[in-house]
């Protein structure tokens, strides 16, 4: 999608530190990190977010899924990690290209969001 951010990034027209790379995801530090350890999982082909996958989503989405954890482990999150996918208005998504957030670090991340 040419007004996407994350697309661009596929596309290498905007930098970014690479994570990992293959066919169909791509994964890279998030540009303003919450924890040690913050990167992104996203398909290489647009979707907006997982509110308007399909069926033929499923096998990349699987992917990312899979390879999250080596990933953490490799960026040093060596014992757990925590991801998060915001979607839509109510998840408060920002970026409308759908990503998986991976974050951890060496030591326990706070507590989910705060009970209201
Ligand atoms: P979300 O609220 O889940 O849509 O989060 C979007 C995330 O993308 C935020 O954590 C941003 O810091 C991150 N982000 C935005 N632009 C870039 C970029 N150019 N490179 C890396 N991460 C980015
Ligand atoms: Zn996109």
């Amino acid at each position: 999608m040419s007004d996407c951010i994350f697309c661009k990034i596929v596309e290498g027209k905007i930098p970014s530190r690479k994570v990992y790379e293959d066919d169909d995801m791509l994964a890279f530090h998030d540009i303003n990190p919450c924890a040690p350890v913050h990167f992104m999982i996203i398909p290489k082909k647009h979707v907006d977010s997982l509110a308007h996958v399909g069926p033929e989503h499923a096998a990349v989405l699987g992917k990312m899924m899979v390879k999250a954890g080596s990933l953490a482990r490799e960026q040093g999150s060596p014992d757990g990690f925590r991801t998060i996918v915001n979607t839509g208005r109510i998840g408060r998504q920002d970026v409308y290209h759908l990503h998986i957030h991976v974050i951890g670090g060496p030591n326990p991340l706070p507590r989910m969001i705060a009970k209201e």
